[in-house]
């Protein structure tokens, strides 16, 4: 088995946090899984970066990271820089930089946590929702013109590629077929946006030929919102564009208890480049350094990292040893708890190993 090379960035606000605890619970897991291993190159890359250069990343980034297996993000975001110029500084210019066309984010309730929607049951909610992270409304095309003027203008131009779409939708029919309920919906707004999102339409009709044993339907946006609040029993695998995608995840975090439980990632599926595996939640400046961030979406990032690179033996452990812990009550205050960002790592890392679990720990 290889040692993996993982580039860690953890950039802003709780993404340092969780990103330290991620690494401890990574080299833990070293020690439980024959011949797994792991050699991290850290990444000062960020906003400090940006006051101190000028720059979110430096020039040759991109270059560097081509050289890894994978990447494990932080979050992006700080109270004294626009939040666009972290964004597509970092994030955004990693993920369209490296290709990284599916983003793919999972959401479920964990064992001991207790969902917002009291009449949402556990077994309800497990859906996959995966995000065109590429081009469509973040294509990065438009421009102000006449600045300051009443006529001044904006544009922020949608961009639907028949190669984009087209590989996104096939992605997520396949990712569909792989899971027990082979089921689909693919969202868009294609009664008012008649253009882009008509054609959304028509390639997931092309592309559903090829998968005949998947059953598939079309939501728009906005009933979407509400179909995930009421019956989210009737969905499981979920496609959307990139504005789309990015906010229903954020309800679906919601729904799973908190933002703090949410994982991405952000796939080269040819595997060109590295993928990159990162939180949803941004640097949550309210709770940054307080000791109590939530480490579990970034725990199951890792788990997302190891399903990537073919560690299913490790993924399933990582995941296990997860849901002991959240079983067991070791819940951050976003989920409930009281519990710290500390004592939720040990907790994980005490339940990797199954012969001293967490239920023994509190014992
Ligand atoms: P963005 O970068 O997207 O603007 P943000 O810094 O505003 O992000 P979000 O990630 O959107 O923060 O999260 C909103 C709030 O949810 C946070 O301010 C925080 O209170 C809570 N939250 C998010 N992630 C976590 C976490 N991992 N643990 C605990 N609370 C969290």
């Amino acid at each position: 088995m290889p040692e993996y090379k993982v580039a860690t960035i953890p950039a802003d606000g709780i993404g340092i946090e969780v990103i330290a605890a991620t690494k401890e619970v990574l080299a833990a897991l070293e020690f439980q899984v024959s011949g797994l291993g792991f050699s991290f190159t850290d990444f000062d890359w960020g906003s400090e970066h940006y006051r101190k250069n000028g720059r979110m990343m430096p020039a040759d980034g991109l270059e560097r990271l081509k050289a890894f297996d994978a990447i494990l993000f932080g979050a992006v975001g700080a109270a004294d820089i626009p939040d666009h110029i972290t964004l597509w500084g970092l994030r955004i210019a990693i993920c369209q930089g490296l290709d990284q066309y599916a983003n793919v984010r999972p959401t479920r309730i964990f064992p001991g946590i207790t969902p917002p929607l009291r009449n949402c049951k556990r077994e309800n909610l497990n859906i996959v929702i995966v995000r065109e992270n590429t081009e469509g409304e973040y294509s990065g095309q438009g421009g102000r013109s006449h600045r300051g003027f009443p006529e001044e203008v904006a544009t922020e131009v949608s961009v639907f590629t028949r190669s984009g779409v087209e590989r996104i939708m096939r992605f997520a029919f396949q990712l569909a077929q792989s899971r027990p309920r082979k089921l689909l919906t693919v969202v868009t707004k294609s009664n008012a946006q008649k253009h882009g999102m008509v054609f959304w339409d028509e390639i997931a009709e092309e592309v559903s030929r090829d998968f005949a044993d998947v059953t598939w339907d079309k939501e728009l946006v906005d009933a979407m919102t509400v179909r995930m609040t009421l019956k989210p029993e009737t969905l499981d695998t979920i496609v959307a564009t990139n504005l789309h995608a990015d906010i229903l995840s954020d309800l679906a975090g919601a729904l799973s208890g908190s933002l703090g439980m949410a994982p991405t990632a952000n796939l080269d599926p040819e595997r060109r480049f590295p993928s990159m595996f990162e939180p949803i939640h941004g640097s949550a400046f309210d709770i940054t350094g307080k000791g109590i961030a939530n480490p579990i979406a970034s725990f199951w990032c890792a788990v997302q990292m190891l399903e990537h690179l073919g560690e299913t033996e490790a993924a399933q452990k990582l995941m296990t040893a997860i849901e002991r812990t959240t079983e067991a009550g070791y819940l951050t205050p976003d989920v409930g708890g009281t519990a710290t960002t500390r004592e939720v790592t040990d907790a994980v890392i005490e339940s990797l190993d199954y012969k001293r679990t967490v239920v023994n720990l509190k014992s």
